[in-house]
């Protein structure tokens, strides 16, 4: 066996042991667990951390931020499905790791990172590793991609603290839009439905995210 192979071997052992575990912790569609268990999670983190990489855990990337927990990306990914979305809007690309399960499952993934050098190294993984329906920019999450818009589906992987109103503006009626909503002690995440007179909103798990901050950092 020539140690590529063997490399990625192992890596796919991991990864199913780690589909397992979010099997365990409640995810069950399949069509998740199956972009799970394809995307190279390992690849979207520093080296340093990659022997870490299939543990349920977040774990730093550069620049203070952080790629999600595998189940939170499973339980938001399943939570979106729901809507069969053709075109996604994703806030706070950072790794890239979210958006490329997005990629997985939906047509079109737009996504906003507002650190333009985390923007370039998520921009290379996609190309190297084919996510060519993956499209990312440099921008701040509170405007969207306004020339992209309507989306049908908006995710937010940073917590605001209150809606950011011009996001609701860039979903279709029909669309959702899924987000933590808090601060450092409390978030929740909420599910936003746009309805032809309005919105209806619930909230569901807590959890905990990086906060959602205005501004574009480039260095
Ligand atoms: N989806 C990412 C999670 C990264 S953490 C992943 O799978 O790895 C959240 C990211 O949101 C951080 O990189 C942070 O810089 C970014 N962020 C925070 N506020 C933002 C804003 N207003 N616009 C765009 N990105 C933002």
């Amino acid at each position: 066996m020539n140690s590529a192979l063997g490399i990625g071997m192992t890596s796919q052992r991991t990864r199913n042991r780690m589909i397992t575990r979010l099997q365990e912790k409640g995810i069950q569609d399949q069509q998740v667990l199956a972009a799970m268990s394809i995307v190279p999670r390992h690849l979207f983190m520093d080296e340093a951390m990659a022997h870490r990489a299939y543990e349920d855990t977040a774990l730093p990337i550069k620049f203070g931020q952080t790629i999600s927990q595998p189940w939170v990306v499973a339980r938001m990914t399943e939570i979106v499905m729901q809507q069969t979305p053709k075109k996604v809007l994703e806030i706070g690309t950072g790794s890239g790791y979210q958006a490329a399960i997005l990629g997985q499952l939906i047509e079109k993934v737009f996504s906003v990172e507002r650190i333009d050098n985390l923007t370039k190294i998520a921009r290379r993984r996609f190309i190297q590793l084919g996510y060519m329906n993956v499209r990312t920019k440099t921008g701040d999450g509170f405007l969207g991609w306004e020339s992209e818009s309507p989306f049908d589906l908006i995710i937010a992987t940073a917590a605001p603290e209150h809606v950011p109103i011009k996001l609701l503006d860039q979903l279709k009626v029909g669309g959702m839009m899924l987000l933590p909503l808090g601060d450092n002690k409390q978030q929740s995440l909420v599910k936003i439905i746009k309805t032809e007179t309005g919105f209806e909103k619930k909230i569901l798990d807590s959890v905990m995210f990086v906060p959602f901050l205005p501004g574009v950092i480039r260095k």
